[in-house]
């Protein structure tokens, strides 16, 4: 069973998936934080060294914005085939605010990986589930389903305000979710931990 270990420094909540062979970090919060992250790590007696790789759900700015300080630090960047034309979408951000922490991704230097490839990869880490393409909130998102039901959706909008958005995209991806074994929801910002699914 694959312990799941939230570490949550700014408005967003990331998610450490302990596997038996490596550990998965689920997405980073905004550049500057790296004080905050190495803080919160402490509490949860972790180090960055315990990080084996990230995963972004999105490339948002509140998602990745320590994506380059954690690959500096050892830590390998994973970024998914439906993701790769999007991680610079948000730099600007960083740039328009002159934030004097963000330093763009290298995107050589991450592993890039297939999502037909994930459960594969997972597997290599000791994590039995999946990813999954999940857009609806940004075209880029994914989603991580754990054989064991959990689903770390990162800001998709929840299950229950589907129908508000006539969204057929949306209503794909949540489908594809359930269809594919989750059965709970970890979402990045909203209030609950864990959401029971539908
Ligand atoms: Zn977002």
């Amino acid at each position: 069973m694959t312990q799941i270990i939230q570490l949550k420094y700014g408005n967003t909540k990331c998610y450490l998936l302990k596997g038996t062979q490596k550990n998965l970090l689920i997405d980073t919060d905004w550049a500057g934080k790296l004080p905050q992250f190495f803080n919160e790590l402490g509490k949860k007696h972790l180090k960055v060294q315990d990080i084996d790789y990230l995963l972004i759900t999105h490339y948002h700015p509140d998602h990745m914005g320590l994506t380059t300080d954690l690959m500096k630090l050892g830590v390998q960047l994973v970024i998914m085939d439906c993701q790769k034309d999007y991680v610079h979408q948000s730099d600007y951000i960083f740039k328009k605010e002159k934030n004097p922490y963000f330093q763009p991704i290298d995107d050589q230097q991450a592993k890039q990986l297939n999502l037909s490839g994930s459960q594969y990869f997972l597997n290599q880490c000791g994590i039995g589930g999946k990813i999954l393409s999940t857009p609806g909130h940004s075209i880029d998102s994914i989603s991580v389903v754990l054989d064991s039901g959990e689903a770390f959706v990162g800001d998709l909008y929840p299950q229950e305000q589907v129908p508000l958005y006539h969204d057929k995209i949306l209503s794909h991806s949540w489908q594809n979710l359930i269809s594919q074994g989750a059965r709970f929801a970890y979402f990045a910002h909203y209030a609950n931990e864990r959401v029971n699914l539908a």
